[in-house]
């Protein structure tokens, strides 16, 4: 066993929602722990090597819309985190403001940047959790770290905050249980490929759409995060869900090689990331859920709706449920 120091609050989970939550907390005076099964945080938000490419092979780019996430905007744009990559407004006018943001270097400095005032544990898979007055979070395997604090805030996908549920049964309301069981998301197969030469694209350099089974085409080149020529696709939902245990060799070349073509470039290398929550499309149906009495608050996109936006401001949300009952 190998316990580390009792903390105001543990975030489970390091994607936006939960750095965006300890950015908040910490801000306003508590210690915070991170735990986070990846190398780093960032969860959907991740920005991958590749052979000395850089690759953005989750969430693409944010919107800064709501007015919660204002002061962030401001923080991150002046402390040089996060640029405008482009305007959807040129290609359609149906949204309010169609600014694409996106991490200087990629996606994952955002987080990174967020999570700076709190500890870190990552590669910490959190296995059970128990409260017994103050929370213990235990991880799996054999180094076992143990973490304890006074709030617990929980950032999973809910459909693993169930599976967190199954091991430890720390929810007592079989209602809560109940709603997060309904909510569920689409997934996406990201293939990450470095390219023997630059692609013919314009900038920003994507394509959207090109057919039914991708949805999207980004060249981390032109978005300036890639000194090597490097393209992530993205497929659709449907065609995951039909190819989702297939082996690379089927389910990989019809995506690549209309890609290609529409590129202008070969691909000599990639590799295929799945994403089994992609984007939500039944919410818990509040944006957090906090609980007074033990101190257990749950966020993420699975409650504050798809986009890293809506995810961002979940978080932000819980912190401030926290803050309110000091
Ligand atoms: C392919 C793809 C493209 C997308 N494109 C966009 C886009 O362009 N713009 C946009 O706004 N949104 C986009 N999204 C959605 C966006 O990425 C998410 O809404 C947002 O990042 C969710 O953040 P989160 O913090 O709620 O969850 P996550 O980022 O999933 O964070 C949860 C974290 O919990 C960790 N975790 C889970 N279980 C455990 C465990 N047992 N122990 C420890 N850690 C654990 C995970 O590793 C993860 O880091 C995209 C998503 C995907 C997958």
């Amino acid at each position: 066993m190998n316990l580390r120091d009792h903390k105001d609050v543990v975030i489970l989970g390091g994607g936006i929602a939960g750095c965006a939550c300890s950015d908040l907390l910490t801000k306003s005076g508590y210690s915070v722990t991170i735990a986070e099964k990846g190398r780093g945080v960032g969860g959907r938000m991740s920005t991958r090597r590749m052979s000395g490419a850089r690759i953005d092979h989750g969430a693409q780019f944010l919107t800064m819309r709501d007015e919660r996430t204002r002061g962030l905007f401001n923080e991150l744009m002046t402390a040089g985190i996060m640029e405008k990559w482009y305007d959807q407004n040129s290609v359609s006018k149906e949204i309010p403001e169609g600014i694409r943001y996106m991490g200087i270097g990629g996606m994952s400095s955002i987080p990174k940047f967020l999570s700076r005032g709190s500890s870190l544990e990552t590669k910490f898979f959190v296995n059970k959790v128990k409260w017994d007055g103050v929370w213990y979070v235990e991880e799996a395997g054999e180094q076992k770290r143990i973490l304890t604090a006074d709030e617990l805030v929980i950032t999973f996908p809910p459909p693993q905050i169930l599976e967190l549920q199954a091991r430890s049964s720390f929810i007592q309301d079989q209602n809560i249980s109940d709603q997060l069981g309904r909510v569920h998301y689409t997934k996406t197969l990201a293939v990450l490929c470095l390219l023997e030469k630059p692609t013919r694209l314009d900038a920003p350099g994507i394509l959207t759409h090109p057919n039914a089974d991708i949805d999207w085409i980004a060249d981390n080149q032109i978005k300036d995060i890639s000194e090597k020529p490097s393209v992530i696709i993205h497929s659709s939902h449907e065609y995951a869900e039909k190819y989702w245990d297939a082996e690379d060799e089927v389910r990989i070349p019809s995506l690549t090689e209309v890609t290609q073509d529409l590129l202008g470039a070969k691909i000599q290398e990639f590799s295929c990331h799945r994403w089994g929550f992609a984007k939500p499309l039944v919410t818990f149906g509040e944006n957090h859920f906090s609980d007074d009495q033990t101190k257990m608050t749950l966020a993420g996109d699975g409650f504050g709706g798809e986009r890293i936006e809506n995810a961002m401001c979940s978080g932000l949300d819980a912190a401030k449920s926290i803050i309110n009952r000091r």
